[in-house]
Formats: C-alpha cells, sequence, structure tokens
C-alpha cells in the first residue's frame, strides 16, 4: 500500500504532513509523486517478489513539498532522502531550467531510488558511510535504474539497448543528470578501484564512491554473448541483484556485494543453458572496476 502527503513547511511542522486522499484531484506534480510511488511497490512486489510482510512494514509512505508560488525569499529545499526512523521518503523541490519549481517526486527514477533506500534498510540494513554507504547509494540507484526502465510492454522492457542509465535527469547543474551507470566520470564520479577516495564530506563519498559499484552493475547488465544478444533478462538481472542485497549485512563491502552476487547467480541461472558464461560475465563486470574478493 501507497500512502502519499503533502508537506508544506508553511503549515506542517512535523513529517508526514496531510494525507492525499485522492491523488487525482490533485496538482499534477502531486498525482505523478503518488503514481511514481506505485509504480515503485508494483516492481518491489511483482518483479522482486519483495514481501512487505517479512519485515514488518505495511506501508510506502512518501512526503511530498509542493510550494507552486514561492514567496521572494523562499528557500528552495533541494533534496530528496530517505528517513529511516520515520520509515518514509521525503521528496523537496528545486529549481529547474526556466526557473520552475519542481518536486522532486516528479521523477520516477528518484523516487524510486529513495525506496530503494527503503528495500536496503529493510534488508541488509547497510551503514551509510564510507563504502557500506557508497553500496547503498549504489543499490538504490540499481533499483531506480530497473524501476525507471520498467515497462508494461515486454519489447520496451526487454530492449536494454534503449535504457536510460541516468539519475534526475533536469535535477543537475543546467538541467544535466545527477549521476549515470552507464558513465560515472560524466560527473566527476569514479568508476574503478584505482579513483575510490575517502572523502571528508558526504558520509566518506557515499555519493561519489557508488559510481564504481554502479559501474560494475552497468557493465554486468550489458553483458553480451559472441553474437551480441545481451547475457541476462532484465527480470533475472533484478533478481540478482535482489537476492544478493538480502545476503549483505550492515559492514559489507564492494568485494561482499560482488561475492553475494556470484552466489545468488550460481542459484539464480543453475539451470541456464548458458549458466557459465553468464557467470562469467558477472566476473568480468567486477574485474573491469578493479572490485575483486578481498
Ligand atoms: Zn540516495
Amino acid at each position: 500500500m501507497v500512502r502519499t502527503y503533502y508537506f508544506n513547511p508553511a503549515i506542517d511542522n512535523v513529517l508526514p504532513g496531510r494525507e492525499i486522499v485522492n491523488a487525482l484531484q490533485e496538482q499534477e506534480q502531486t498525482f505523478n509523486a503518488h503514481n511514481n510511488a506505485l509504480n515503485v511497490e508494483t516492481f518491489f512486489r511483482d518483479v522482486l517478489e519483495h514481501s512487505l510482510e517479512d519485515e514488518g512494514a505495511e506501508v510506502y509512505i512518501s512526503s511530498i513539498m509542493c510550494v507552486e508560488d514561492p514567496q521572494p525569499n523562499y528557500q528552495e529545499d533541494n533534496c530528496a532522502y530517505w528517513h529511516d526512523h520515520l520509515q518514509q521518503a521525503f521528496f523537496g523541490q528545486c529549481f529547474i531550467q526556466n526557473d520552475e519549481l519542481r518536486s522532486l517526486a516528479i521523477a520516477q527514477d528518484i523516487v524510486a531510488h529513495e525506496f530503494g533506500h527503503g528495500l536496503t534498510s529493510w534488508t541488509a540494513k547497510l551503514v551509510y558511510k564510507d563504502e557500506s554507504g557508497a553500496l547503498d547509494e549504489s543499490f538504490a540507484d540499481i533499483f531506480a535504474i530497473f524501476v525507471a526502465n520498467y515497462n508494461p510492454n515486454i519489447d520496451i522492457w526487454k530492449n536494454i539497448r534503449e535504457w536510460n542509465w541516468e539519475i534526475g535527469r533536469g535535477f543537475g547543474q543546467n538541467g544535466q543528470a545527477i549521476r549515470d551507470l552507464s558513465s560515472p566520470s560524466t560527473y566527476n564520479h569514479p568508476e574503478h578501484m584505482n579513483n575510490y577516495e575517502d572523502l571528508a564530506h558526504d558520509h566518506g563519498g557515499v555519493h561519489f564512491n557508488c559510481g564504481i559499484h554502479n559501474k560494475a552493475a552497468y557493465n554486468l547488465l550489458t553483458s553480451q554473448d559472441n553474437e551480441n544478444n545481451y547475457l541476462f533478462d532484465p527480470e533475472s538481472a533484478a533478481l540478482l541483484f535482489y537476492q544478493a542485497l538480502i545476503q549483505l549485512g550492515e559492514t559489507s563491502t564492494f568485494s561482499d556485494s560482488r561475492r553475494a552476487i556470484q552466489q545468488a547467480g550460481k542459484t539464480l541461472f543453475r539451470n541456464n543453458y548458458n549458466k557459465d558464461e553468464k557467470l562469467q560475465a558477472i566476473a568480468t563486470a567486477f574485474d573491469n572496476v578493479g572490485i575483486f574478493f578481498e
């Protein structure tokens, strides 16, 4: 079940705010936000087969902040985050091109990213700093990419060649994206362990170093056989990452993730004729970003 709330900082002091009872009667941004959360729920339930009963949570709660006509001194809250204690996502808003004020919740990938943090908090409970925090960010990005590219039209969904690998297009500087799984370096993020950095800010660089694990995921998802066919279909790849995630723990590293994904692959693909090829592709995907077994 999805519950979406409207949060107005001028009126509401505490989260979540006023519950949206009928999304159809709300302004367009609110309607889109609610819909995006519904799509996340559908994907987690139908594709990942994630059962909410398992961890006691019953609802996907999000609060969105939408101030249509900000006062001249309006302070934008340019962020979206997962609130672990309250077990809900929060979406602020920011000015995009043309000085238009938009809620971050209108972006399907951003909504999926924040509920991706929900998913990690219900499962691996990765500590949000340093390498485990970067892994948390990466898993949120990976599930965001799956959800944002998910399409009931199977032909579109299976056409990985046409997938969008960016996170937050339009919300970055000059209308750009915020991150790109296919090319983390576009946003000055590392894509190899040689460039891993312990940053003094951003919880040790969780939004920076996640680029390395993101690139490994991109490598994996775009692995091809000798005839240029994609080795992994999107559903089983999504399950692969999910099955690995639930094996991880609070202080897991990128290496632990590689091990868990390889392990999950052995089970998931055990009856596939090209099982060995798939397992080799997983290993190569991580080798190419310098993530090895410790
Ligand atoms: Zn995040």
